[in-house]
């Protein structure tokens, strides 16, 4: 199961399920990971773009967490229950 598609907020690629992009795009839209972080979180958190800081960032500490757990994917709290 690996479902790659296009961000509606960046184009660029997304990989496995993508994130919703509410209240951005549509729920039927998806985007990538970047814009998740950089851009949907924080407009649901009435941040400015990128208030939570940069997705270089937090994909490093996904990266070691992921690492750490031994899991195969990055975790984003969008995939399905
Ligand atoms: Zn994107």
């Amino acid at each position: 199961m690996n479902e790659t598609g296009k961000c509606s907020l960046c184009g660029g690629l997304y990989v496995h399920w993508g994130h919703n992009p509410q209240p951005l795009k549509d729920l039927e839209e998806r985007c990538c990971d970047r814009c998740n972080h950089e851009k949907v979180i924080p407009a649901r958190m009435n941040l400015p773009e990128g208030g939570l800081g940069s997705w270089e960032e937090a994909r490093k500490q996904n990266e070691m967490a992921r690492r750490i757990l031994g899991q195969p994917q990055v975790t984003d709290g969008q995939s399905r229950n």
